[in-house]
């Protein structure tokens, strides 16, 4: 067996044509992802499922000449979407026992593209929270420094592709939970366009915000994953009929492009951490040497945005998770009396998060309050939006940081709600927006923790976004860094 060394930098394209050549390295490769798995599981808790005798089932039933892009690639996916067989919790004790009884769209097409199950991983309950806290099962723990969080909510996804527990995974972004936890852990998380990738089998958390994206160290394998699984699926309304990017584009794209980058003021006023600040400015000043022009612009509805999400978000999953009745999922409290049964299930199964935000939005969607909440919630929504339309009549991108400060320390916003909503103040306009939004791991601040850089684009630019990531990789090449705490066993 080798070192994880050996293959910390490969990208998918290294694996699939390596084990064209020597069809057991990718083998090796998982046997020391398992390996990983038992030491460093107890010390960072990304997965709430494993199975390695299911993974190399799988891995023993491709056909060796299979050409498929991710044949045999073991990719970990968040427990909120639905993988046959396996448990499907959301981190909440009212799925314990659950196991899908189908397969995502999106898991059905990774598995069409020869991938290996490897896994479920941990998230806050039913997505909700942005330190992976809110699991009712375990903490998951940042892997550049156990004591702080991993971000949120696909803190297991996140933490899993940081630690090289696997190198690629699955995660669901609603108001930043793949681009944030991709932040505070050093890795590339992309939420594509909401549409561009089907919902069909990913838990419902606010149904029109709700999408699954991609976290993986390399941005060409962020793209690769991506274009397998987006595109048009007939069980999903609201997935978008547009082709899915040119993934031989965003490697041609002409080099010498003169990008024109919004830089919101919004997103550097007060709030975001010095440091954070600083390291993001070394990006930009290293831009604007690099031949980009930078223009300086405005998102006037900013301030609006956290209000707006939290509005709009816990009013659409008081009607989603509606569902959990003690009936037909999971969890059932013992009780002679329907409502009694109902109520107690509900009461012991939801975790505190989950019930304040029912509670929240159950509020804002009643008699009374509607208008002067949900629906003042959607008009702020369009206009949010619209200075985003506004800025891309300007610009081909919006740069800025993608989360407020670097990884915190595990507790320290646990007990203060509107303290942990804070942190998404960067991430939550392009979800309201529907936009695509990537972010990609540029520094590390004085305590060596990642700083993350947010690239939003246009509706359905996500080749673009792409191809400008790749650049910034190529300046800032932080894939290459294994974290302290997990680079010790290598073997
Ligand atoms: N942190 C945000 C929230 O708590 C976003 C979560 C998400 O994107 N799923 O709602």
């Amino acid at each position: 067996m080798s070192d994880i060394r050996t293959y910390w930098t490969w990208s998918l394209e290294d694996f699939h044509r390596e084990s064209k050549r020597d069809p057991d390295i990718l083998e090796d490769f998982i046997q020391i992802l398992f390996k990983r798995y038992e030491t460093l599981e107890p010390l960072i808790g990304a997965y709430l499922h494993f199975d390695a005798e299911a993974t190399l089932r799988e891995l023993r039933h491709q056909p060796l000449k299979n050409e498929a892009p991710l044949r045999g690639i073991p990719i970990a996916i968040k427990d909120n979407i639905c993988v046959k067989d396996f448990p499907t919790t959301c981190a909440s004790k009212i799925l314990e026992g659950f196991r899908a009884p189908y397969d995502a769209t999106a898991v059905t097409r990774l598995r069409m593209a020869g991938s290996v199950y490897f896994g479920k991983t941990n998230l806050d309950e039913f997505a909700m929270g942005s330190s992976t806290e809110n699991s009712a099962f375990k903490v998951t723990r940042n892997p550049w420094d156990r004591e702080r969080v991993p971000g949120g909510s696909s803190g297991g996804s996140a933490a899993a592709v940081a630690a090289g527990m696997t190198f690629w995974a699955l995660g669901s972004d609603t108001g930043g939970s793949v681009r944030q936890p991709a932040a505070l852990c050093g890795v590339v998380g992309m939420k594509p366009t909401y549409g561009r990738v089907s919902r069909y089998g990913l838990v419902a958390f606010a149904s029109s915000l709700d999408v699954i994206g991609v976290l993986t160290r390399r941005v060409w394998d962020n793209a690769l994953i991506l274009h397998i699984i987006a595109g048009l699926d007939e069980r999903d309304q609201t997935s978008a009929d547009i082709p899915v990017f040119d993934l031989a584009a965003i490697r041609s794209w002409d080099k010498k492009t003169r990008w024109r980058i919004g830089v919101p003021r919004e997103y550097f006023a007060e709030g975001l951490d010095p440091a954070t600040h600083e390291v993001i400015k070394t990006v930009l000043d290293r831009l604007a040497s690099e031949g980009c022009e930078l223009i300086e612009l405005e998102l006037p509805h900013t301030e609006y945005a956290i209000a707006t999400y939290y509005v709009i978000c816990t009013a659409e999953a008081s009607s989603n998770l509606a569902r959990y009745d003690g009936v037909r999922y999971g969890l059932r409290a013992r009780s002679p009396h329907f409502r009694e049964m109902y109520a107690r299930t509900r009461a012991r199964g939801f975790g505190d998060e989950v019930k304040r935000r029912i509670m929240l939005g159950t509020f804002a969607l009643s008699a009374g309050y509607y208008d002067a909440y949900y629906l003042t919630g959607l008009k702020v929504r369009r206009l949010i939006a619209g200075d985003f339309t506004r800025a891309f009549q300007q610009v081909d991108m919006i740069l800025g940081p993608t989360s407020p400060s670097t990884a915190w320390k595990l507790g320290e916003k646990l007990d203060d709600p509107l303290k942990m909503y804070l942190s998404d103040v960067y991430t939550v306009p392009a979800s309201l927006a529907g936009l695509p939004a990537l972010s990609v791991p540029v520094g590390r601040d004085a305590h060596g923790l990642p700083v993350g850089l947010q690239i939003i684009g246009p509706h359905f630019s996500e080749d673009r976004l792409y191809q400008f990531a790749m650049m910034i990789e190529s300046l800032f090449p932080f894939y290459r860094e294994i974290p302290d705490g997990v680079a010790e066993w290598t073997s």
